[in-house]
């Protein structure tokens, strides 16, 4: 079974990559590198002991898209590659409508092309907009306040009306909470380009010396000690997630979207105190007002995930402190 991971060389693309090849899978990795690097696809292979074939290439390059697929039988495709960054979107729309959204249209037409119609695609929590009430269940409006989230909803969209078209295709929309951590061998994690947006990054960075403190935004939210509440989950869970997802698809028809969460919410303060107590490492911190757009609370409610893919998160909250900060030590500057 050959399988074609789009943004493949990324944070969530690559801990996804090591587990389809340990469960025995073949993969074709592709990615433009624009917020990656080249040297996670060795690092993927050292940890798997696996080779494979990856290629540099763009999305929205419909020709050499079209020659991965002629150069591989691929049976189906999860798809990683897309931008993420929230601010940078608001920046800079349609910079993210491009890439996402035509990214995406120009995948779901090569595919047709060549009658491959399985796809599990990275959604977001962020498509259940500030109106919702935690644990956020599937069927939820959607709503979204940023150019990111809405091209995820757009997405969503898309392929459902693509399902509804033609009944061969095969969709599994997956909707992540907040994936931190890393592979326990500390060879592959995250690693963004320049100030971390997110916490945890955040956080490893003030640990291993790069940032002086962290910045917590807003402690004024309606939560048990005032910071934002979110569900974090280990990004090797989620890479379970979908070798489950990928399995579902591939033996059962029909197109459906799955909350991959823990269920559980932490607080910004909360995560703090974790990771300094996983690690024994003191985080300086310093409070500001709130960033726009965010919410007070968000976590899943992962039981369709539970009941329909048999997948459920299993690692806690000091495996997620652990793994990050094993991976941010062993690799300060991250791949660089
Ligand atoms: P990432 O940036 O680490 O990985 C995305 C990869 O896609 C990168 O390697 C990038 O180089 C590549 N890419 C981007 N545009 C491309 C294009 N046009 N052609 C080829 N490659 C391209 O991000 P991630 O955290 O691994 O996220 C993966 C997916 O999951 C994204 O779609 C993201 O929106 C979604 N997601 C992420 C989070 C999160 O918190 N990390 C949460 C919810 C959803
Ligand atoms: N946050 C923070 N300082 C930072 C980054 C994030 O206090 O430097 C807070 C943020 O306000 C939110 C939580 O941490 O309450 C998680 O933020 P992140 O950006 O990681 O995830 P998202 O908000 O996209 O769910």
């Amino acid at each position: 079974m050959n399988i074609l991971v789009t943004g493949g060389a990324g944070y969530i693309g690559s801990h996804t990559a090591v587990e389809l090849l340990e469960d025995g899978y073949e993969i074709v990795l592709l990615d433009n590198f624009s917020n990656s690097k080249p040297e996670v696809v060795n690092r993927i292979k050292s940890i798997t002991g696996k080779d494979f074939k990856s290629y540099k290439v763009d999305l929205l390059d419909k020709q050499r898209l079209e020659k991965v697929f002629e150069e591989n039988p691929i049976d189906a495709v999860i798809h990683f590659a897309g931008f993420k960054a929230v601010g940078e979107s608001v920046a800079n729309p349609i910079k993210y409508y491009k890439n996402n959204v035509v990214g995406t249209l120009i995948l779901c037409e090569t595919m047709n092309r060549y009658n491959v119609k399985k796809m599990v695609f990275s959604s977001s929590a962020t498509v259940y907009g500030m109106n919702n009430t935690s644990p956020l269940t599937e069927d939820m409006p959607l709503s979204t306040n940023n150019p990111y989230g809405s091209t995820k909803m757009m997405i969503e969209m898309i392929l459902n009306d693509l399902s509804y078209s033609d009944r061969d295709w095969r969709l599994s929309i997956l909707r992540y909470f907040n994936p931190i951590g890393a592979h326990e061998s500390g060879l592959i994690g995250e690693d963004p380009n320049g100030e971390p947006n997110n916490l945890m990054p955040y956080i490893t960075q003030v640990a291993v010396g790069i940032r002086d403190k962290l910045t917590i935004f807003g402690n004024d939210y309606p939560t048990h000690d005032g910071t934002g509440v979110r569900d974090y989950i280990h990004v090797v869970d989620l890479a379970k997630g979908h070798a489950k997802a990928l399995k579902k698809i591939l033996e059962k028809q029909g197109t459906d979207v799955f909350n991959l969460g823990t269920g559980i919410g932490y607080s910004v303060m909360e995560l703090i105190r974790y990771f300094e107590e996983a690690n024994e490492i003191n985080i300086p911190v310093t409070l500001s007002g709130r960033r726009p757009g965010d919410v007070a609370v968000c976590y899943a409610d992962p039981d369709k995930a539970a009941r329909i893919l048999d997948w459920r998160a299993e690692k806690d909250i000091y495996d997620m402190c652990r793994d990050s900060w094993r991976w941010q030590s062993k690799n300060p500057e991250g791949y660089k």
